[in-house]
C-alpha cells in the first residue's frame, strides 16, 4: 500500500501546503505553485517511489516564464495524408539509430524532426564518451541498455563508417586514504562486469605523464571510449535514408488525434500523417508528445551541462578520459544536482573536452554557456591536469531530459497502445541507443507484423578525409577529382571536395553548422572566421541559391543580409 497521506505530510512540511499529491493510475500527480524552479524539481525528486509508481509534475512554475517550444516556421500540406508503419518523432541519436533498424524490417518507416538537422539537440550537445557506466544500478534500464550498447559500439561504428576507440577512462584520486573504500569500489564494479583494475601513481605517469602531481593513484576502466555524437548521429540517418527511411526536417509534431485507445493521426506543420505506429524519441520534449498522445505517465526536468573544447595544441594533456574521484560543491549543496561528475576527454577528433556541470533549468532550448558555468567546470577540471583558459577554442550547452526516476522508459504506452516511449533518455544515453533502437524496432516489428527486409544494407560508407589519406592516395584522389585539392579550412585542413560530398549525402544538409558537423572546417582554432565565407559559397554553387540566402544552422539564422558595395 502507498501512503499518499506520508507523502502530503512530506511535502506539506517543506513547502508549507503549496504542493499536493494524487495517485492515479500508477503515477502520483504533483499540483500547485512555487515560485523557485529548483523547488519544482526538489518536489518531484522527493515524491519518487520507483518500485510504486511513476512521478508526473504537475506544479505550476510562477517565478518565470516557460518558453513555448521553438517551431519551424515552414507551413504546408507536403505531408498530408501520408500513412507510414513507423513514424519516429525526433532525429536524436536515439530516433535516427531507431528509423536504421526499423529499416531491418519491411516497414514504411518516416522520421520527423522539428529543426533544420539531425542531432541539434541532446545528441549534438554532449561529451561524446561510451560510458563503462559506473554509477549505474542492476535493474535500472539504463544499466541494461548502457552494457549493451557499450559492446555494440565496435561493430556498428565499423557498419557505419564512423570513428570509435575504446580509450580506457581513469577515475583519479588525491588522498592515499582513499585506497580501500577505492579497492572496495573496484571489487563492487567487478562484480557488476565492468572491467577494472587498480594502477599505481608510477604507472598513471608513465601512462598519463601530464596528470596533476597531487594524484596517488587511479581506478582504470578500460571499457570507456569516445566517439563523435553528432557523426554518429548523421550516419545513422543517412545508413536508414539509404534503407528507404524517409526523413523530414523543420517538421514537428504538434498535436495527435487518439480515439479509444489508439492514435489516429499525427498533426505536423507540414499536414496529418496516419501512422500505424508512432514512437515518441524527442528527448526534453518527450513529455510533450506523451501528452499530445494521452499516455503522459512521466514527466522531464531538463537539466543543462556545458563543457568547454580546447585547442588540439592542449591535447597532449590526457590521451585518454581522465576524471577526479570526488562530489561537486554543487551536489554537495543541492540534492537536485545529478551528473557523473565529468571529467577530461581527449576526443575521437583529438581535441580535449572538458566538463559538463549539472544545472536544472525550465528552458528547454537554451543552449546559452554563461560565465558561472565555465569557471565551474574550469576550477574542478583544473584539479585533474594544468589547463590552461588561453587554449580554449569555444564551449557549449546540452541539456539532458531527465525523468523523476532517473532512468529511461523504452516501453509500449500505458493508455494508448500504439505508440512505443523511448523517453527519459539522458546520459548515458549515446551509449545506450544502439541497444535501445535494437529493442524498439523489435517491439515495433512484432506489432506490426513485419518480416525481415532481405535487402537490407548495414554498411554506410563515410566521406572520405583526404588529410588522413597516404600521400600517394591523396595524390592519386587528387588527380581524379581536383577539388580534393583546394583547402578551404586551414586549422583542420579541409578540402573543397569534402565539403562537395558533404552536400551530396542521402539526408540532406544546405547550412553552414550542417557542413561543419560532417567534415569539420570551422571546428579548429579559428572557428571558422577563414572558411566560413568559402563554406557559405561553396554551399550557395551546389545549391543554386544566392550566397545570401545560405543559413547557418536553421531556416532563420541568416549570415549574410545583403550586399554592401553593390555598384562594385
Ligand atoms: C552535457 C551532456 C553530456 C552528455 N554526455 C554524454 C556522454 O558522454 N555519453 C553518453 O552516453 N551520453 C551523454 N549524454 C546524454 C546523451 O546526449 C543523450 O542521452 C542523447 O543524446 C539523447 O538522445 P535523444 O535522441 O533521445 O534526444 P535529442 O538528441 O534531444 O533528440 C530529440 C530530438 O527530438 C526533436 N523533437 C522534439 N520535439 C519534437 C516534435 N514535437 N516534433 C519533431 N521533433 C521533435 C528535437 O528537436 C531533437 O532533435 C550527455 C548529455 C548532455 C546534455
Amino acid at each position: 500500500m502507498i501512503s499518499i497521506s506520508r507523502i502530503n505530510k512530506k511535502l506539506d512540511r517543506i513547502f508549507g501546503g503549496k504542493v499536493r499529491a494524487a495517485l492515479m493510475d500508477g503515477a502520483l500527480y504533483l499540483v500547485g505553485g512555487l515560485s523557485d524552479w529548483n523547488d519544482v524539481v526538489r518536489a518531484g525528486l522527493i515524491s519518487v517511489n520507483k518500485k510504486k509508481y511513476t512521478v508526473v509534475n504537475n506544479i505550476v512554475f510562477t517565478g518565470g516564464k516557460i518558453p513555448p517550444t521553438k517551431l519551424p516556421s515552414v507551413l504546408d500540406e507536403s505531408l498530408e495524408g501520408r500513412r507510414p508503419d513507423v513514424l519516429v518523432i525526433g532525429g536524436g541519436v536515439v530516433g535516427c539509430a531507431i528509423a536504421r533498424e526499423l529499416t531491418r524490417y519491411r516497414l514504411d518507416v518516416m522520421l520527423v524532426e522539428k529543426e533544420h538537422d539531425v542531432a541539434l539537440h541532446a545528441s549534438g550537445r554532449n561529451d561524446g564518451m561510451i560510458h563503462p557506466g559506473l554509477d549505474l544500478r542492476k535493474g535500472q534500464l539504463k544499466k541494461k541498455y548502457n552494457d549493451a550498447g557499450n559492446r555494440m559500439y565496435p561493430r556498428v561504428c565499423g557498419e557505419l563508417d564512423v570513428p570509435f576507440r575504446y580509450t580506457g577512462q581513469y577515475l583519479c584520486f588525491t588522498g592515499e586514504w582513499m585506497k580501500l573504500p577505492a579497492i572496495a569500489s573496484l571489487l563492487y564494479w567487478k562484480s557488476m562486469k565492468i572491467p577494472a583494475e587498480y594502477i599505481s601513481r608510477n604507472k598513471l605517469m608513465e601512462r598519463e605523464p601530464h596528470l596533476s602531481g597531487e594524484i596517488k593513484f587511479a581506478l582504470h576502466f578500460p571499457t570507456a571510449g569516445v566517439v563523435c555524437p553528432y557523426g554518429l548521429t548523421i550516419a545513422y540517418a543517412e545508413n536508414a535514408a539509404d534503407n528507404g527511411a524517409k526523413i523530414y526536417f523543420d517538421t514537428a509534431v504538434t498535436g495527435i488525434e487518439v480515439k479509444d485507445g489508439n492514435i489516429e493521426s499525427v498533426l505536423t506543420n507540414r499536414g496529418r500523417v496516419y501512422p500505424k505506429l508512432t514512437i515518441n524519441a524527442a528527448g526534453v520534449f518527450a513529455e510533450e508528445v506523451a501528452r499530445f498522445a494521452w499516455d503522459r505517465f512521466f514527466s522531464i526536468h531538463p537539466r543543462r551541462g556545458t563543457n568547454i573544447i580546447f585547442d588540439k595544441k592542449a591535447t597532449f594533456l590526457v590521451g585518454t578520459i581522465a576524471s577526479l574521484f570526488g562530489i561537486s560543491d554543487a551536489k554537495k549543496n543541492s540534492k537536485s544536482e545529478h551528473s557523473k561528475g565529468g571529467g577530461i576527454v581527449h576526443t575521437v577528433d583529438d581535441n580535449l573536452l572538458v566538463g559538463p556541470n549539472a544545472v536544472e533549468t525550465y528552458e528547454k532550448e537554451n543552449f546559452s554557456t554563461d560565465r558561472e558555468s565555465i569557471q565551474a567546470v574550469l576550477t574542478k577540471q583544473r584539479k585533474t591536469a594544468g589547463l590552461s583558459e588561453r587554449d580554449i577554442i569555444t564551449y557549449f550547452t546540452g541539456i539532458r531530459a531527465a525523468t523523476y526516476e532517473e532512468d529511461f522508459i523504452v516501453s509500449f504506452g500505458k493508455h494508448t497502445k500504439n505508440i512505443i516511449h523511448a523517453a527519459g533518455i539522458q546520459s548515458p544515453g549515446l551509449t545506450a541507443a544502439p541497444a535501445i533502437a535494437v529493442d524498439v524496432s523489435r517491439m515495433a516489428a512484432e506489432f506490426l507484423n513485419a518480416p525481415a527486409n532481405e535487402n537490407f544494407n548495414p554498411i554506410r560508407k563515410g566521406i572520405v578525409r583526404a588529410a588522413e589519406l597516404s600521400d600517394e592516395a591523396r595524390d592519386a584522389l587528387i588527380k581524379k577529382e581536383p577539388d580534393y585539392g583546394v583547402i578551404i579550412c586551414r586549422c583542420e585542413e579541409i578540402s573543397k571536395g569534402e565539403v562537395l560530398a558533404a552536400l551530396r549525402r542521402s539526408v540532406p544538409c544546405d547550412t553552414v553548422d550542417g557542413v561543419k558537423r560532417r567534415v569539420r572546417p570551422g571546428m579548429g582554432r579559428c572557428q571558422g572566421s577563414f572558411c566560413g565565407p568559402h563554406v557559405a559559397e561553396i554551399i550557395a554553387g551546389e545549391k543554386k541559391i544566392p550566397v545570401t540566402e545560405v543559413k547557418k544552422m536553421s531556416d532563420n539564422s541568416m549570415i549574410l543580409l545583403g550586399d554592401n558595395k553593390e555598384s562594385l
